[in-house]
Parts: structure tokens; sequence; C-alpha cells
């Protein structure tokens, strides 16, 4: 086996907050199947220290950025991790990015800057006989590592995955020296941005390779309608960028076998117990429209507002809507009021795994009307379990939904429905066509079941990171 250390800030099973934890978590049984070992290397939140117990402490530092640190090596769910325990970093009240009243850390950059950092002393000097070959970045959160490699003199190949461009990680330039970065960085060509510190885009230009987690999300990044500012930076490493889509957990995501949910099926017939049980979960009555879920982020990405708009177009043709999510408040009330006014809208505040995976099982169709999608993975459940769905059509989510349109309905390949501007008037016009093609129940049928045989796991994926470590790993 070869190694690699994969850096990131979350990790599921043990902490987090979106589809970054998955991923991360997922990587080290794909690419094992590929011949290389992973690492991750994890910042020592509370919850995290809680689930890995007591390890063994092989580094420690009096003073990394401001405090004690030390480096537990651990293993939880299956996984090799090593944890980075500093508490006057990660020992916090709040969520492991927001405080408290949901203001993001004063101290963010600093606090991933030392995770960046204990990850190119590692590439440097390894632990005992252990020393990775390649290095898997993910985020801003571990973006700076390139940076503090070459100021350590250190040789080891880096890639950097963006997970979701939105992020940039900025600190004012006068934590120059507190990030101890070069000043010689400083500039346009490095992590210069608008006279600020810009952590993502100081991977950017100096990661070896950079990815992006779908093809088309690679080539938005590159137009200003999506890059976030940053698309001329990437645009200028395109020789160097790819997207390759991420997975799903293929054991944790099977309607046949998950040990969330209580009936099992195999085939989309199957599913109609789970969702009787799902409406009577969700308060939802019966009706002959279909039942629609929505588990997501409520922010502004997630065009959730404008299914607010749009939920006319379902709920006054016997469509039902479940809602599972957190995150903006306004956004929170919003939906809590329209579950008030309609009796076919219902809506669960808060972040509930096992909910989720009910709600797939039980649910005719997901909706995903993203304003921006990277990858995306709550379409990819549906497909799974024969869970019909709606998408915008950007990033992942166009390479992972075939669409019902003329072409792919006739030659029966369709796995569900695309919409495009994304606007409320589209999406309500996408609603009207699913309540149409759910009417007709062998169209329906055979939606699902392509679906369901639709390919969702890691293994073409997991082989395209392993072609990049490879080249990471193989000097020039
Ligand atoms: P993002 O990373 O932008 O939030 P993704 O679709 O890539 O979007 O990943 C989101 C992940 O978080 C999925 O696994 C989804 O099921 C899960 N998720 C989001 N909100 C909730 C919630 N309220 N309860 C349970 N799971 C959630």
């Amino acid at each position: 086996m070869r190694h690699a250390l994969s850096v990131a800030s979350e990790c599921a099973p043990l902490i987090k907050t979106g589809g970054l934890a998955d991923v991360v978590g997922a990587l080290p049984g794909a690419l094992a199947a590929e011949g290389w070992a992973l690492r991750t290397l994890l910042p020592g939140y509370p919850s995290v220290l809680r689930a890995v117990g007591a390890g063994k402490t092989v580094w420690k530092d009096k003073n990394l950025f401001g405090g004690p640190a030390k480096l537990i090596v651990a293993e939880a769910a299956g996984l090799d991790f090593l944890i980075l325990d500093a508490p006057h970093l990660y020992d916090r009240t709040g969520s492991i990015y927001l405080d408290d009243g949901g203001q993001d850390y004063a101290d963010n950059p600093e606090r991933f800057a030392a995770l960046s950092w204990v990850a190119a002393y590692l590439a440097a000097n390894g632990i005992g006989d252990w020393i990775p070959e390649a290095l898997h970045l993910h985020d801003w959160q571990a973006a700076l590592t390139p940076w503090y490699i070459k100021e350590m003199g250190a040789r080891a190949g880096t890639l950097l995955t963006i997970h979701n461009v939105a992020f940039h990680g900025i600190a004012p330039a006068a934590r120059l020296n507190a990030l101890r970065l070069p000043a010689n960085g400083f500039t346009s060509d490095g992590f210069e941005f608008w006279g600020q510190i810009n952590m993502l885009k100081a991977g950017i230009v100096a990661a070896d390779k950079i990815s992006t987690v779908s093809p088309t999300y690679a080539r938005e990044l590159t137009t200003p309608e999506f890059g976030m500012g940053l698309e001329g930076v990437i645009d200028g490493r395109q020789a160097d960028l790819c997207g390759i889509l991420n997975g799903i957990d293929l054991e944790a995501w099977n309607p046949a076998t998950d040990t969330a949910i209580t009936t099992h099926y195999h085939t989309p017939r199957g599913k109609k117990k789970a969702k009787a049980r799902l409406e009577k979960e969700f308060g939802l009555p019966a009706a002959d429209g279909p039942l629609c879920i929505v588990v997501s982020r409520l922010t502004e990405q997630k065009g959730l507002d404008l299914l607010l708009d749009a939920l006319p177009a379902l709920v006054d043709r016997g469509g039902r809507l479940a809602l599972l999510g957190s995150g903006d408040r306004a956004l929170e009330t919003a939906w809590l009021r329209a579950a008030d006014a309609h009796p076919f809208v219902s809506v669960r505040i808060g972040y509930d795994e096992d909910l989720s995976h009910r709600m797939f099982a039980g649910a005719d169709a997901v909706l995903v009307p993203s304003r921006f999608e990277p990858c995306g993975l709550t379409q990819l459940y549906g497909l799974r379990y024969g869970t019909v769905p709606v998408v915008a059509l950007t990033g992942g989510l166009a390479d992972t939904v075939i669409p019902a349109n003329t072409a792919a309905m006739r030659d029966g390949v369709a796995t569900g429905l695309q919409f495009h501007p994304v606007t409320a008037r589209a999406l309500a016009n996408s609603l009207m066509d699913l309540r149409a093609i759910y009417a007709d129940a062998p169209q329906w049928s055979r939606i699902q079941r392509n679906g369901m045989k639709h390919p969702v796991g890691w293994d073409v994926s997991a082989r395209a990171y392993a072609e990049l470590y490879d080249s990471l790993s193989t000097p020039a």
C-alpha cells in the first residue's frame, strides 16, 4: 500500500456539517481498493475527542498558533485518524465554524492555518516510519498547506479539492505573521485577494493539482457566474484542474438493508409502507399527488426560497412536501410559516440523519433547486432509493441526473427532472411536469427503476483520485 494524508475540517461519521464530511469519510475506504492507505488529519473538536477516546500521542508543541497542541493517533469508525488536539483552537461551545451567536469565530483563519501547518509538518517529517507520499487537501481549511511545505523546504505532492468555492477563508493582511505566511506571497499571483489574505486562493495557486467534485462544476468554476471572484485564478490552473464526481456509501444508503428504516425494498413497489409511515410521521394527509422531500442546509445556495414561491404548483395539485433542514433563521421562519399555511407542507427544523433515511425511503421525489451545487449528495440518495430527483441544471446535479426530456423518455433512460434557468417559475413548471409524469404509473416506475440502477458509488471516482495521487507521488 502507498500512503497518503487527507486533511479536512470535518469527517463523517465523527463530525459533519455537510457533504464535505461524507466525502472525506468515504475516501479512505474507496482508495484502499486502489492501493492507497489514507490517514485523515482532523481538528480535535470536543465531540471528536470524545468519539476517538484515548489515543497515542505522537507529537507535541508548546505553542501552535497561540497555545499547546498535540497530535493523537486514533482509530474510529474503521478510519485511521490523526487528531490535532489544540484546546485553544478547537474547544469551543458553538458549532465547528460559528460561535453561539451564529458568527464565524474571529480566529477561524488561525484555527485552520494550524491544521494546515501540522499537515505540512507531517509531510516533511512523517511519524515514525510513516510518511505520506501524497497530500489530499480539502477546501480552504487545508489550503495553506502547500505554502508551509515550501517554507519547510519539504517535498510532497499536493492535491487541493474544492468542495465549495463560496467559502474562501479570508483574513486581514495584518495577520500575515500570525498565520506564518511569507510576506512575498502577498501578491496577486499569490494569496492576496482585494487587499486581504485568501486561504482558498493560496491553495489554488500553490497546490500541484486541483480537483472539484463534478465535471460541470469544474467548468463553471472558471466563469464569473460561479467562480466567486476566483474564476481567473482557477482558469489559470486549467491544465491541472479536473472534476471527479462524489459517490455515496452504498452500504449505509441501501434500501434493501438500511438500518434506519423498518421496511426494506428492492424495487420501487416496495416503498409503499415506507411512504405511509412517512406521511404519518410528518402528519401529511394521503393524496393522489407525489410526496416530495427536501433534506438540506437552509441557505441561499440551496434555492429553497425559490421553492417557497413555487409551492402552489405542487401543493395545490395534490402534491405534498416534507422538509428537513436548518440554517438561516429567516428561511427557517419562512418555512415554518409555509407549513402553518398549507396542510400539505410539513417542516422539521433541525439535523437528523436517521429521519433523512426514512424520508428518502418513503418519498416519491426529492427536490434540489440549488442556485449552484458543486456535486450534491441528496439527488444521489434519491436515485438509490427510487425517489425521483427534481434538480436545477447546475454543477453535479447536471452530471448525475438524466432529465425526462422527449428524447430520454422515448429511449426510456430518464432518471429524474431538471429545470433551467434556476427560477421559481421554471421550478414551478418542473413541479407540474412531475405531477403529470407521476400520474402515468408505467412511466413513473420506469424512471424510478432507471434511477435505482444508476451507478452512484465510488468505484469510478476512486480510480480517478488514485490516478491523481499516483501522478503526485511520482517525481517529475
Ligand atoms: P452541502 O454539502 O452543500 O450541504 P450536499 O448535498 O453535498 O450539500 O451534502 C449534504 C449532506 O448533509 C447530505 O448527506 C444530506 O443528506 C445531509 N443533510 C443536510 N441537511 C440535513 C439535515 N437537516 N438532516 C440530516 N441530514 C442533512
